[in-house]
């Protein structure tokens, strides 16, 4: 399979470099059958086989290249409660009542995850010592007011508390932040070791799983579905797409939806006083619409997400690219080696909300735009659930499906890039 995050650096990042080990599994090959076929490897994918195996159903997983080496692996493993369209926002568009339902909804994410991490002993450096937003933009601070109170008094989720820009300063070196947003309640983790502890714990459920073996094609029968790989087929009476910015043209319903956005991370050297950047440990992102996003690692690295590209083409030296965003927000780190850089595909709605639903025998859950190291979870243990009957909070998803982006496959790209570009003018006009 041809991944499209292929040429992305994966091998190179600093989470290949520190991932547990994980025997491979085979291709598949001839018929096979089973209660459920999942397609991808990812949280989404493995939170879906995880529940179902555990409800008693015989799963097989599909993954067309390496488990963990789509955006799951390989992403910021910022942990950020609630959904990435914020409370004001949602209430706006819903009506206080949907938007609270939702917005409780989506806080079992982080329960979801702290569970499994527990369950099955998932060695992946879980740190839960808050998520802290940094207003960069003249009005950031006036949102942020509006943001807390809406979350404290309208959504009942007391964990949020502004700092003004002098504390803010104290909690983040960086002579960017106006003030700042602390969510309490967020954190981060080791996004591929979170990934290969759940496929561990498929396996020890019995879940099949099969690398290298790319879904093809999908056919709906009387019985259920029929999954087709290069090597063999697989007869399930339901399946899951879990394959988000990856998963191309097996659903053109699905893919309608989202749009892959390319973003780039590097990782210093160890540095000596890493604290001194980032008081407490906490994750940090900060309120551009690309945003710049970072942490320290388990090993005394700053992590560091960013910056504005265009193209689908990885710039051919991304470390280099990301380097003047981190000297933006780190002016002191200028000149630090540089000694992984890699890029994913992050999938993005027009409503910022994910797709989650149900066609049938086919279910389907992606497009966190940007929010899904704990939301993918929770959509996989919510389509489990749904096989089990219990489909109500699924649906409380599927009623706010993203629209489509508009003008077809051809039309899409170009214009949402001329969306992102506006935005981003609007982030340098501060
Ligand atoms: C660079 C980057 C940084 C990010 N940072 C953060 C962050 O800090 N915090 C946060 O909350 N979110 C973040 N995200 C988003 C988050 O990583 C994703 O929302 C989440 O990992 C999606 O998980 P998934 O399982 O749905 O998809 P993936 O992890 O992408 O898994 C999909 C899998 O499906 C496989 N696949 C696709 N099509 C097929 C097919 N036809 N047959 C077989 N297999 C197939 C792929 O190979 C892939 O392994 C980031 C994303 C990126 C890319």
């Amino acid at each position: 399979m041809t991944a499209l995050n292929e040429g992305l650096g994966m091998a190179g990042s600093w989470y290949a470099a520190t991932a547990h080990p994980w025997d491979r599994t085979p291709v598949l090959s001839g018929e096979e059958a089973a209660d459920l076929v999942v397609v991808g490897g990812g949280c989404t994918g493995l939170a879906a086989a995880l529940f179902a195996a555990k409800a008693g159903r015989s799963v097989i997983l599909l993954e067309g290249g390496r488990i963990g080496w789509g955006a799951s692996g390989r992403n910021g493993g910022q942990i950020i409660p609630g959904l990435r369209k914020g409370a004001v926002e949602l209430v706006d568009m819903l009506g206080r009542e949907r938007a609270k339902a939702l917005f409780e909804l989506s806080l079992d994410a982080r329960k979801v995850v702290t569970g499994l991490i527990a369950e099955y002993g998932v060695d992946c450096d879980l740190t839960l010592t808050g998520h802290l937003l940094g207003a960069v933009k003249r009005d950031d601070m006036a949102d942020f007011e509006a943001e807390a109170e809406c979350l404290d008094h309208v959504m009942g989720y007391p964990h949020v508390r502004l700092l003004d820009a002098a504390d803010a300063r104290a909690a983040v070196a960086t002579p960017e932040f106006r003030g700042a947003l602390i969510d309490e309640m967020g954190g981060h983790l080791h996004p591929l070791n979170y990934t290969l502890g759940l496929a561990r714990a498929c396996r020890s459920l019995g879940v099949r799983i099969f690398e290298g073996s790319e879904a093809l094609a999908l056919d709906k029968t009387p019985a259920g579905v029929t999954v087709l790989t290069t090597g063999g087929r697989v007869r399930a009476a339901h399946a899951v797409l879990a394959g988000d910015a990856l998963l191309r043209g097996l659903s053109a319903q699905v893919n309608r939806r989202i749009m892959p956005v390319a973003n780039y991370q590097v990782v210093t050297e160890p540095l000596k006083d890493p604290e001194m950047l980032i008081a407490q440990n906490r994750a940090v992102s900060d309120s551009r619409f690309v945003v710049d996003y970072f942490r320290l690692t388990a090993d005394g690295r700053l992590l560091f997400g960013g910056g504005e590209r265009y193209t689908p083409d990885p710039p051919r030296d991304m470390a280099g690219f990301v380097r003047p965003y981190l000297e933006r927000a780190f002016p002191q780190l200028a000149g630090v080696p540089l000694t992984h850089a890699w890029g994913g595909l992050v999938s993005v709605t027009l409503s910022r909300l994910p797709h989650i639903g149900r066609d049938g025998a086919v279910l389907y859950a992606h497009g966190y735009s940007g929010q899904g190291v704990i939301l993918s979870s929770l959509a996989g243990k919510l389509m489990a659930s749904a096989l089990e009957g219990d489909a109500a909070p699924l649906e409380r998803f599927a009623d706010v499906a993203p629209p489509p982006f508009p003008g077809g496959r051809a039309l899409s790209r170009p214009l949402y890039m001329l969306g992102m570009a506006w935005y981003a003018m609007r982030d340098r006009l501060g």
